[in-house]
């Protein structure tokens, strides 16, 4: 099933074909890429895994094609690698066939794949075809290897790791995605370069094919003025929560925060894979009503251990919504970014997703880091101890006078002042760097340049 949406292929500079991986994190990075590429003259067709993962309609400068292949994170148990696996084994064929059929159609031969690092079946399909292809790396645990040469400051416990119920299969999709990077005609880095230069050098080092250090997110917001979050939709919430989300919880929030003094309110997230135990959520939320601060939590469905992915509320402790009425607000989805951007939000206690520590970074928002699988460690050492815009909160062992003493370090201390401005110092940085004349502009203009020139 092929939507043909209105590209208009007559001053088409090339016609690229996109593979995102059907996770929050992963797609949004590659649909605000899609939306830049464009907007520079290219022909984009998304190649998605199933037909509910997004509404076209939404998208209309976009076409759209399917491989009909129905997995959801959510049956996977929270096992990232068992899931990524199952996803590229299933995907070659149905891949194939749509680049077959889309060099058949009007449309042009197909100039590149750009895909997520972890879809890496599309490395041996396009070398299968002879397309040239580009790795959009959306994380960190893409490249560990490098980061352990680089960053002297990570410690061993700081590595990515996996939780799986399946060792060899977790390296073996580890070693496959590798490979697909190191030998691709070029890497797109989902990061700025004023963020991360003494890593992106190293690796810049040991790979032949060029680096872009991208953040599409970042870019589009800059150029569009706005926060506009284009993969927040309805269609990806119902998606994920099988149908429970509305954009009205998206308001709820907007306007509760309006009603917070300045810089008072922490948002607590831990993103949209991790999963924690109901002891540690009793943890949280007495840990945040202790610290007497104002709250923004979202709590989504799944995100127990062992509940159901419809499950709401229920997770929290008895008592706890009553006590906290008036000074805390919890959700299951928040529009992150625009939250971010809120002048009540003071602090962040962020499970260091990338997504989330670049958006983070991008608003001047210090955080509260605690960790939890594959790269979040390692971002969070370099929220902590590079930039020095947040402190960790210890990974294990989750108590609430811990939690209460961390926010009000972050919230209330004269330290958290100073980590506060230094946040803000960061976010100066890396508007500059977006602006024009700035290093990360620039590396777009030189990522559009190297694509034009593929042959
Ligand atoms: N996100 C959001 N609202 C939520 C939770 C998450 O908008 O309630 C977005 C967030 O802005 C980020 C992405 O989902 O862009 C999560 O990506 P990240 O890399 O931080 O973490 P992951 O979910 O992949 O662990």
């Amino acid at each position: 099933e092929l939507m043909k949406n209105n590209n208009n292929n007559n001053d088409c500079r090339g016609h690229l074909v996109l593979v995102p991986c059907p996770l929050q994190g992963h797609m949004s990075p590659m649909l605000h890429l899609a939306k830049l590429l464009h907007s520079r003259g290219f022909s984009i067709t998304i190649i998605l895994v199933s037909s509910n993962e997004l509404n076209p309609c939404q998208y209309p400068e976009f076409m759209f094609h399917y491989m009909d292949n129905i997995i959801s994170y959510n049956s996977f148990g929270g096992d990232v690698m068992l899931y990524l696996l199952m996803l590229n084994n299933k995907c070659t064929t149905p891949f194939t066939d749509s680049l077959l059929t889309l060099t058949k159609l009007q449309f042009g031969p197909v100039t590149c794949v750009v895909y997520d690092a972890v879809m890496y079946f599309s490395a041996a399909v396009a070398d299968q075809l002879q397309i040239p292809r580009i790795v959009l790396r959306t994380k960190h645990d893409e490249a560990e290897e490098a980061i352990v040469a680089d960053f002297p400051i990570l410690r061993a416990k700081d590595m990515p790791v996996f939780e799986t119920s399946d060792q060899e299969a977790a390296e073996n999709v580890l070693a496959k995605i590798h490979h697909g990077t190191k030998t691709a005609s070029a890497l797109i880095w989902n990061s700025l370069y004023c963020l991360e230069k003494s890593i992106f050098n190293r690796v810049k080092d040991k790979i032949s094919a060029p680096i872009y250090p991208i953040c599409p997110r970042l870019h589009y917001n800059f150029k569009n003025n706005n926060n506009q979050v284009i993969t927040n939709s309805s269609s990806f919430k119902s998606l994920m929560y099988n149908g429970t989300c509305s954009d009205d919880d998206d308001q709820s929030c907007m306007s509760w925060l309006d009603s917070q003094p300045s810089n008072s309110v922490v948002y607590v997230s831990t993103g949209t894979v991790v999963r924690v135990s109901k002891s540690e959520v009793g943890e949280m939320a007495w840990g945040l009503a202790n610290s007497e601060q104002p709250f923004l939590w979202v709590v989504r469905p799944g995100l127990v251990n062992g509940s159901s992915s419809n499950s709401g509320l229920e997770v929290l402790p008895k008592g706890f919504l009553e006590i906290t009425k008036k000074r805390g607000k919890v959700v299951q989805w928040a529009p992150q970014q625009k939250v971010l951007g809120h002048r009540a939000i003071g602090g962040f206690w962020t499970h260091n997703g990338w997504n989330s520590t670049i958006e983070s970074v991008n608003e001047g928002v210090p955080m509260i880091c605690w960790p939890r699988i594959g790269d979040q460690r390692v971002n969070a050492r370099i929220v902590t101890s590079v930039w020095k815009v947040g402190i960790e909160l210890e990974e294990n062992n989750l108590k609430r006078w811990k939690v209460e003493r961390a926010v009000r370090r972050l919230m209330v201390d004269g330290e958290g002042k100073e980590i506060r401005n230094r946040a803000v110092k960061l976010k100066e940085n890396v508007r500059l760097s977006l602006g024009q004349g700035g290093s990360s502009s620039e590396y777009l203009d030189k990522l559009v340049q190297f694509i034009r020139l593929l042959p």
